[in-house]
């Protein structure tokens, strides 16, 4: 049996080669065959020298470099498409997913577990972000169709044909939190303690963050299309009970109809409605645009693994 280890990576340089040494040192002593694919996600620092030197010292790591940042997505479709394991473990290479998990991974994935998920607690998180995250996963499961839960991210072991079915995915806008749920199959979860990362800093912004959200909403399906109509309609029915009772009030009163600041607000918060609906279907219309146009995913710049064995069927 051949287990896989993708690492994406961008920007690595102080601790990619304490990542190697510590995770090769935990896959020794598993007692099974191992590739690990790195996929250098277009860093601007020194990451990629390290990797070719890590790769030119040990035949069992390959690397792929891409021509420019294309994100974490393409880079863990990337290093999926190179894998050949029977079991693929995806990681983030700043040692905030503990390799010693592998071994409980594989364990559970001998029990006949193709998704092993090791969810993370928020410890050591800040409290801003803790509420901000439970708020996110408490409306996203009531808007799109696949669960999606807090602290499960792409740490998590692969069965091979659970990797086929996510590579046989082939939209451009890739999120993988739900693509893997939408996968399925027989999935597990455990949890593990959230380690702080030790060295470098983290890629996510507050901006970046909130975009993955918005794409998280938007990429499963069209409901925030329908809370749309259905907002519009509810607004739209109480102009219409607000009009019928002014009416009402002028018939009886005579016509003075004082209502300047009412009117005012009305049609800006109308407007307000009308922009963000506009917005809806703007991103929708957006990723439309991207999908038809069927650009790479990425492209490799450099890379000692030859082309990837699993082509993604773009069709
Ligand atoms: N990463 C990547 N491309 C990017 C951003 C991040 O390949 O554009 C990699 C990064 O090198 C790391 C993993 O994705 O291995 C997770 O990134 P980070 O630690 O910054 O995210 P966090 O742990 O804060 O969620
Ligand atoms: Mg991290």
């Amino acid at each position: 049996m051949l287990i896989s280890i993708v690492v994406p990576c961008f920007n690595e340089e102080e601790i990619i080669d304490r990542f190697h040494e510590h995770v090769t040192k935990e896959l020794a002593l598993l007692g099974q065959e191992y590739e690990l694919v790195y996929v250098d996600d277009g860093s601007h620092d020194r990451t990629l020298a390290l990797l070719e030197a890590i790769a030119a010292a040990d035949s069992r790591t390959r690397y792929v470099s891409f021509s420019r940042n294309f994100g974490k997505e393409a880079a863990m479709l990337a290093g999926l498409q190179h894998a050949g394991g029977d079991a693929v473990v995806i990681m983030d290479a700043d040692l905030q997913h503990p390799p010693e998990l592998v071994h409980r991974m594989l364990r559970l994935y001998e029990e006949g577990f193709d998704q092993v998920i090791a969810r993370r607690t928020r410890k050591g998180d800040r409290v801003t972000r803790t509420v901000t995250a439970r708020a996110y996963y408490w409306l996203i499961n009531r808007l799109v169709d696949v669960e999606l839960v807090d602290g499960v991210g792409d740490f998590r072991l692969l069965s091979r044909r659970t990797v086929d079915a996510i590579l046989g995915l082939s939209e451009y806008n890739r999120f993988s939190k739900g693509l893997f749920a939408w996968v399925g199959f027989r999935t597990t979860t455990f949890e593990y303690e959230n380690a702080v990362r030790e060295q470098g800093r983290s890629k996510w912004s507050f901006g970046k963050l909130l975009n993955y959200g918005l794409d998280g909403l938007l990429s499963f399906n069209n409901k925030p299309l329908r809370a749309a109509v259905y907002i519009g309609l509810l607004l739209l029915s109480v102009a219409m009970a607000y009009a019928v009772w002014i009416v009402g009030v002028a018939l009886v009163n005579g016509v003075d109809t004082p209502g300047y600041v009412t009117l005012l607000v009305t049609v800006v918060a109308l407007a307000g409605v009308q922009m963000v609906m506009l917005g809806v279907v703007g991103e929708y219309v957006g990723r439309i645009y991207y999908e038809v146009k069927r650009r790479p995913h990425y492209l490799v710049a450099a890379t000692n693994a030859g082309p990837p064995p699993r082509q993604q069927h773009r069709t």
